[in-house]
């Protein structure tokens, strides 16, 4: 027996093909980076999530926080979401 590489399938909504969740990170402008996949069977291109450096700043926090102060690190966790809300608004 072998142990093969854990990932994640997923169901494509367009075409109901399955397939492997790969993101890839495409850059948009200055820090802004889309990150995304696409199904392999229709090439339909799903975004994920949109990021920049302030994005990057306060995942980096998070990671320092980890478990020790669950308050803070849900503070971050809004301020992140919020970033990511306004990014998706202005490129979607
Ligand atoms: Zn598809």
């Amino acid at each position: 027996m072998f142990k093969r590489r854990k990932q994640q399938m997923v169901y494509c909504d367009e075409c109901g093909g399955r397939f492997k969740l790969r993101p890839q990170v495409e850059k948009i402008k200055d820090d802004i980076e889309r990150v995304h996949f696409v199904c392999k069977h229709c090439k339909h291109d799903y975004t994920a999530y949109y990021t920049n450096n302030y994005i990057k700043q306060k995942q980096k926090e998070i990671r320092e926080v980890g478990m020790r102060d669950i308050k803070k690190r849900m503070e971050i966790e809004k301020e992140i979401k919020a970033e990511m809300n306004n990014l998706r608004r202005k490129y979607e």
